[in-house]
């Protein structure tokens, strides 16, 4: 071994010789004086060491002041994108569906009345029937609801005198006319009020029933069980749920006009638990006053308010009250709102710059738009984010809006902005290039039915177009591709962030961001050319396949 060279014993020692680690920390990287803003494509994260196994990576994150989720995800509140089954599907998986107001205020209110009678611990308000009533209305109530496990009791309400139970089972093949009293069973195993979630889950394992009503002393029922949401709990381990209730979290959008206040209270009745105001330019007047009366009106709703893409337009809401910010302005994958207003900023900048002030105040910041590729959900959060926010990603899955059709050969769901003019002009979301093929998307369960009750179209007054004679669109509509269900592509995402913190050396979001922070988590700005070779190139042809 020549001498010159040092004793490779002292490596770690001679780093340390070093006057800054390798890379650049997140200050330096984000000096915008030395190059322009940046988004996600400019930038890397070096690499850590890995110690511990991908799937040690936890990815629970603090969405707003008072609600945690196991994962970052969450879906926007665009009708291409988030109604009752895309959000019911995201809270399962662990993240948070955020339900669009480009619908009646009954429409959005029963989906985010369905979100949260879809799993409980105790049922504290279970439909109930009394003897008079007669099969069919089992029958409608599963029409509505979609159970049809019902206590029946002496008055036909909770706190009544539990006298049988009926099901599925015993309506079957009858007359729909048949009094409930004839069919219903009267055998029942009961449990007393005051026993815990885990006791009474016990006996309703062990009883092998569908359901387990909860009585008082004098027999009269006080809550339900059932047996089905045990199973969800074990199938979706991850689910985004109020720890006293187990319902799933329901998260939705409102304006900030006058008549978003109205709309604000059905969605509170229905249960509501986070509120996203939806603006493209979130500092103004309006929604500092819709922030306040929030707060002051529904005190326990969350409040996520939005958008904004610097520490000043967060300061105002901030100060206003809100307990989390949506960011992002033109950065999504529908919008033209840089190109047409001159307005916006680059998403890795505007991320980092409202986390570094929010960061402050404890308040929480979702990174909205422009998230393609799991590698750019790791990007938002290592920049501050504590959630993304995703349209185009998840337009494709078979719980968003829509039906599919074929457009060049490929399978696909339509898309659009929500300051399109299609949207704001509410039509059905037909892409331009579709109807000239002639295949458009069906009308099927989840076709936008024609509002039920008047309503201000809510996509006009998202981009403060409701007053002009011209409409200037902000956004345009198109088509995605097919990606399944999110039941597979959630699990992908998630696996790929795990994968990705084990690569960086950090076991969770939190210590990702604090070693952002603290300066040992480190980046590289990524030239042009280093974007070219960062991707495939030089190939042929390939398949991309994400996941197995
Ligand atoms: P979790 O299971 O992760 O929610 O943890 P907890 O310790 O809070 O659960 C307490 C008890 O409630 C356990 O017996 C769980 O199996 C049960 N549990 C959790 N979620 C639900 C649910 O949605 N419905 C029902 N019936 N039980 C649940
Ligand atoms: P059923 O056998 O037809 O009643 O349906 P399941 O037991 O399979 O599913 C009932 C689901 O609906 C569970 O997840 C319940 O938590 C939920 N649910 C919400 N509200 C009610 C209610 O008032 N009654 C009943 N039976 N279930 C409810
Ligand atoms: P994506 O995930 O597709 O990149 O972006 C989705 C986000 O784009 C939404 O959450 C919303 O903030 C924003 N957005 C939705 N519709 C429009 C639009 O028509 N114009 C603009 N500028 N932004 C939109």
């Amino acid at each position: 071994m020549p001498s010159e060279f040092l004793d490779f014993s002292t490596a770690l020692e001679h780093l340390a010789t070093y006057p800054s680690p390798d890379g650049l920390s997140a200050k330096d990287l984000m000096n915008s004086q030395l190059h322009g803003g940046l988004t996600y494509n400019d930038i890397l994260l070096l690499p850590g060491k890995i110690d511990f196994a991908a799937h040690d990576v936890i990815t629970e994150s603090r969405i707003t002041r008072n609600v945690t989720l196991k994962t970052p995800f969450m879906s926007s509140p665009m009708d291409t994108v988030t109604e009752g089954e895309m959000a019911i599907s995201m809270a399962l998986l662990g993240g948070i569906g955020v339900i669009h107001h480009n619908q009646s205020p009954t429409a959005q209110a029963a989906m985010v009345r369905a979100v949260k009678r879809h799993e409980n611990g105790f049922i504290t308000d279970p439909v109930v029937l009394s003897p008079s009533h007669i099969v069919e209305d089992v029958l409608d109530v599963k029409e509505r609801l979609g159970f049809s496990g019902i206590p029946i009791t002496d008055t036909g309400s909770l706190g009544g005198k539990l006298l049988g139970i009926v099901t599925n089972r015993d309506v079957q093949f009858l007359s729909p006319s048949t009094p409930l009293h004839q069919v219903m069973t009267t055998d029942l195993v009961t449990a007393a009020e005051g026993i815990t979630l885990k006791e009474a889950n016990d006996i309703l394992r062990v009883s092998k029933k569908g359901k387990l009503p909860i009585i008082d002393k004098s027999g009269c029922l006080t809550s339900l069980l059932a047996r089905s949401d045990l199973l969800k709990n074990q199938t979706y381990p991850l689910a985004s749920k109020l720890p006293e209730s187990k319902q799933l979290y329901a998260a939705a959008a409102v304006g900030t006009r006058p008549a978003d206040r109205e709309r604000l209270r059905l969605l509170v009745d229905a249960g509501l638990d986070i509120v996203v105001l939806d603006s493209s330019q979130g500092n103004s007047l309006f929604q500092i006053e819709m922030v306040q009366w929030i707060k002051k009106t529904f005190p326990r709703l969350e409040v996520i308010a939005g958008n904004v893409v610097t520490r000043e337009q967060a300061a105002s809401l901030i100060v206003a009250g809100a307990d989390g910010l949506r960011v992002g302005m033109g950065s999504g994958s529908i919008c033209i709102t840089q190109e047409v207003m001159a307005v916006g900023r680059p998403q890795a900048t505007a991320v980092y710059t409202v986390a570094e002030f929010a960061r402050k105040f404890g308040v929480p910041v979702v990174a909205d738009g422009g998230i393609g590729n799991v590698g750019h959900i790791v990007k938002a959060l290592a920049l501050g984010a504590s959630a993304v926010m995703m349209g185009g990603l998840l337009a494709g899955t078979t719980e968003a809006p829509g039906e599919y059709f074929y457009h060049e050969g490929k399978r696909v769901k339509a898309y659009r902005g929500m300051g399109s003019i299609e949207a704001m002009e509410q039509g059905k979301p037909v892409p331009p290039s579709a109807k000239v093929n002639g295949v458009g998307p069906g009308v099927g369960k989840h076709a936008k039915p024609a509002p039920s009750t008047p309503h201000e179209n809510a996509a006009t007054a998202r981009y403060f177009s409701e007053a002009s004679a011209v409409k200037v669109a902000q956004g345009v509509s198109g088509d995605v591709q097919d990606k399944g269900s999110v039941k597979a592509f959630l699990p992908y995402l998630h696996a790929g962030l795990q994968h990705s913190f084990q690569d960086i050396g950090v076991r969770s979001i939190q210590q990702l961001q604090q070693g952002v922070q603290e300066g040992h988590v480190r980046f590289e700005l990524r030239t042009a050319s280093a974007q070219v070779e960062g991707g495939v190139h030089n190939l042929n042809s390939y398949t991309k396949r994400l996941f197995a």
